[in-house]
């Protein structure tokens, strides 16, 4: 039997569409949400994904604004500038593009950003909130797949939950999440040995890895639920995930597409995180 196609994009526009009223709430009160992104050098990919993030906002109507800095630039002019957005009531959220360039000190760029606007939850006291069970924002991947597997119904409770990946942005995250709703999760990387053996235990596996198609059928439980975070560039310009869709969708019991699955949730998130900055910052006003 084939998987049910997890379809991302009608989820995120059902999610960017639940937030929208408290959008027109905030902008009625003179508080429309805004958004500050940060974007640095010329990365194809980056400008890409600004550019998603960006056509979000304008469709659940947030207000948005882009700071673009050379490749050259160093940490203090971004740092001034972070600390003038910290500052600024119109802007609720701050979102930092990520790579950065090498010579930039990304911790602490990211670490500038206060708590309150940190939209993307790439801040350490955001990590920390999360593994401490506080409230927080939890990074956009993490939280959009959590989303996704809540709207699916996807059984979590009691489950084997295996999370393939280990970034502070992406796999540690959701390997706590899952815990969070009472997974038994384990979390792979690269010195993992025979990650074939722990996948085929998964009920649930998130792939997070960004080598095209490292998850075969082989390494998949009947019936399983498998989320597909990768997103590769191949020779030829098209996505690609981590995970063998074409077969694995023959066994598993769900799956997510690339694209059309865990990216355009991503970008809900993101919107949906910053609205809920803009109501905590209108209760603290
Ligand atoms: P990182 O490169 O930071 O992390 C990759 C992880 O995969 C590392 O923990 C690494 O292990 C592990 N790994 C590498 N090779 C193997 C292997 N052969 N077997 C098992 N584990 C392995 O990537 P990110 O977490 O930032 O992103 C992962 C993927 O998700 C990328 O393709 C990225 O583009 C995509 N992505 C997609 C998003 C979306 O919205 N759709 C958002 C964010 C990311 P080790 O720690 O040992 O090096």
């Amino acid at each position: 039997m084939s998987a049910r196609i997890i379809d991302g994009k009608s989820i995120a526009a059902a999610l960017r569409a639940a937030v929208r009223p408290e959008v027109e709430r905030l902008a009625a009160l003179g508080r429309r949400p805004g958004l500050a992104v940060i974007l640095v050098g010329d990365d194809a990919a980056s400008r890409v994904y600004v550019r998603n993030k960006v056509r979000a906002c304008e469709e659940t109507g947030l207000r948005w604004e882009l700071h673009e800095f050379p490749a050259s630039v160093d940490d203090d002019t971004l740092l001034a500038r972070l600390a003038a957005l910290d500052r600024d009531e119109r802007v609720h959220g701050v979102l930092v593009q990520l790579p950065l360039p090498p010579h930039i000190d990304a911790q602490r760029v990211l670490g500038a950003v206060s708590a309150t606007k940190d939209v993307d939850g790439f801040h350490v006291a955001s990590l920390g909130a999360l593994l401490a069970g506080r409230p927080g924002f939890v990074p956009c991947t993490p939280a959009g797949i959590l989303h996704m597997l809540e709207r699916e119904r996807v059984p979590l409770a009691g489950q084997r939950a295996v999370v393939v990946g280990r970034s502070n942005i992406v796999g540690k995250p959701m390997a706590l999440l899952l815990l969070q709703k009472d997974a038994t999760v384990t979390i792979c990387h690269s010195k993992s040995v025979d990650l074939a053996a722990i996948t085929r235990e998964a009920d649930v596996l998130v792939a997070a890895v960004g080598r095209p198609r490292l998850i075969t059928a082989e390494m998949v439980k009947p019936g399983a639920c498998v989320i597909d975070v990768g997103t590769n560039r191949l020779a030829d310009g098209k996505l690609c995930g981590d995970v063998d869709f074409d077969r694995v969708k023959e066994i598993a019991g769900w799956i997510t597409p690339v694209p059309g699955g865990v990216g355009p949730m991503t970008i809900a998130m993101l919107v949906s995180n910053t609205v809920r900055a803009a109501l905590q910052s209108d209760r603290s006003a």
